[in-house]
């Protein structure tokens, strides 16, 4: 008895631009069907480790394909945690994809068919590209869990899909692809392998074509290659297909070690901060693998807070499979990880801020603010935090122009000892502080604290290589042996003290309770007045750091 179901809305639309665009990468479609059969059979075995009572505990992890040139139709099986009724129509009825409506809308508006190709293309859309294809496919499929029975899902691309009880003995999926007749070519076993080495060659578990003996791809994940055998290429397709990133990563580290553990390792620094809404990574988090098998999709102890922007794989011989991760095994092992893992991305990162200044800081420019929440946050690491920190400054006055803290010690002035900042909402607004006259005044270099995050960075920083950080609007700064002040012949005499008694009364009988004191400056130059602070240090910021938050 077959039951009659309607798409989603979003599903529909989806159908439509996928069957009525002329789209030339339209192999993708195989790809994706790869590697929801690699998910599967990944989920399949992680649910052995934990679970006993599963149907066919014993069939080989494995994906086949069989085809029929003549009669136009494909075959993609796979023995891997199939799906329950529900689950049929939960995953294949709905997009779960977040940011599908968006994608829906970007292929809407794209205004020619060669652009909405490239969206696909770079985008990639899951299990429904089939219909790119295909005239009709069929979904046959079996849970692993022993009392589900076998169901078949089928659609031909329209506005509905039915399903029905299927027989299927074993467990795992078969898609079952009638292809339309321009489309016959993906039928040919050549086409099919050229597609999987190109495309799925990494996926760990074996791809027979055919009636092949041998499987099709490799099945060396990436990471536990060698990194002389693996070509920048290589790395990228990878990258870009883990994370969807348009752009090529700002930096890439792959890792292997054996002693005193035996780990690989892939990280990438992504192109940019922003996520991309349509990234299959829609957590952040490393994907963390324990002897090739998938253990945790997001792991968030692998690295601290301030280096959580990292991507990538890691994969660990050591970590105990079938134990709950929470083991004392697994923790130890995991914080050892996250050590190494930690100083390798420190000490890339500090290497390149001296040797390639200009990546440094379009990594800087993404990720700094991690790095300086870090200094607060992580205080055990503040001192290696701080090596990677840039700042504007007076020195150039110039957006574009950055120093380190080590660049500004460098640069100090006869009789400096503190680092001098001013903290601001942005650069222009940074630059106009009357703060600054006295500075300026004198030649000593003010840092600017104009990124929103920068607010905090005060209840980090206390100190660098023994110099105190202070904001140039605390009230006991004296610049007296500080520089020297530059000859200004347009200085005006200094009023007479009993004028000067005289201001001072009137000034605070108009502010009032406003203000705690009013006394004259010894420091400005050119503005009349200035706001002063009592305290001095982190707290006195709070209260931008509270704006912050609100927002
Ligand atoms: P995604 O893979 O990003 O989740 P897809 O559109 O590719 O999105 O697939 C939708 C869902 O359908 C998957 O999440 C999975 O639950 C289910 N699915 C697809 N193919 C298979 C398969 N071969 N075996 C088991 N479940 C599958
Ligand atoms: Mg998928």
């Amino acid at each position: 008895m077959s039951e009659m179901f309607t798409f989603q809305a979003e599903t529909q639309q989806l159908l439509d631009i996928l069957i009525h665009s002329l789209y030339t990468e339209r192999e993708i479609f195989l790809r994706e069907l790869l590697s929801n059969a690699s998910d599967a059979l990944n989920r399949m075995q992680f649910t052995q480790l934990t679970e006993s009572d599963v149907l066919d505990p014993e069939a080989e992890l494995k994906i086949t394909i069989t085809s029929d040139e003549e009669a136009g139709t494909m075959t993609i099986s796979d023995t891997g945690i199939g799906m329950t009724r529900e689950e049929v129509i939960e995953n294949l009825g709905t997009i779960a994809r977040s940011g599908a409506k968006n994608f829906i809308q970007a292929l809407k508006d794209a205004p020619n068919s060669e652009a909405a190709q490239n969206i696909i293309g770079q985008f990639g859309v899951g299990f429904y590209s089939v219909f790119m294809a295909a005239d009709t496919v069929q979904v046959v499929t079996r849970s692993y869990k022993p009392d589900a029975e076998a169901v078949m899902w089928e659609a031909d691309g329209g506005t509905a899909y039915s399903i029905e009880p299927a027989h299927k003995e074993t467990r795992g999926t078969d898609i079952i692809i009638k292809l339309k007749d321009d489309a016959k070519e993906f039928a040919s076993p050549w086409k099919i392998k050229d597609i999987i080495r190109r495309h799925s060659d990494y996926i760990a578990f074996p791809i027979y074509v055919g009636d092949d003996e041998d499987p099709t791809n490799k099945q060396t994940a990436i990471w536990r290659k060698s990194p002389s055998e693996v070509t920048d290429e290589e790395y990228d397709a990878f990258y870009k297909q883990f994370t969807l990133d348009f752009g090529e990563p700002l930096h890439r580290i792959h890792m292997r070690a054996d002693v005193p553990m035996q780990f690989y390792a892939l990280l990438f620094i992504p192109s940019t901060a922003q996520q991309n809404m349509f990234s299959p990574r829609k957590e952040p988090g490393l994907a963390l693998y324990s002897r090739k098998i998938l253990i945790d999709e997001y792991n968030n102890d692998l690295l601290p807070e301030y280096l959580q922007f990292v991507q990538g794989v890691v994969d660990s011989e050591d970590l105990p499979l079938n134990v709950s991760r929470e083991s004392v095994k697994a923790d130890r092992i995991i914080a050892r990880l996250k050590g190494t893992l930690t100083k390798r991305i420190m000490s890339d990162l500090k290497k390149m801020a001296a040797n390639e200044p200009d990546d440094y800081l379009s990594i800087y420019e993404e990720f700094g603010r991690y790095l300086k929440q870090g200094v607060v946050a992580a205080p055990q690491d503040k001192d290696d935090l701080m090596e990677l920190l840039l700042f504007q400054s007076t020195h150039d006055d110039d957006v574009d122009e950055y120093i380190s803290l080590q660049g500004y010690v460098d640069r100090m002035v006869e009789g400096q000892n503190e680092i001098y900042y001013v903290v601001a909402d942005d650069f222009s607004t940074a630059r106009r502080s009357p703060h600054l006259e006295p500075f300026r005044q004198r030649g000593i270099e003010v840092l600017y604290f104009s990124d929103p995050v920068d607010a905090m960075l005060p209840m980090g920083l206390t100190d660098y290589k023994g110099h105190s950080f202070r904001a140039v609007d605390e009230a006991d700064i004296d610049l007296t042996d500080v520089g020297t002040p530059k000859e200004d012949e347009n200085q005006p005499e200094p009023l007479e003290s009993s004028s000067t008694e005289t201001l001072i009364d009137r000034v605070k009988s108009v502010l009032g309770s406003r203000v705690s004191d009013v006394r004259m400056s010894k420091t400005l130059v050119g503005s009349p007045a200035r706001l002063i602070s009592q305290e001095n240090g982190g707290t006195r910021h709070m209260f931008r750091i509270n704006r912050l938050l609100d927002r």
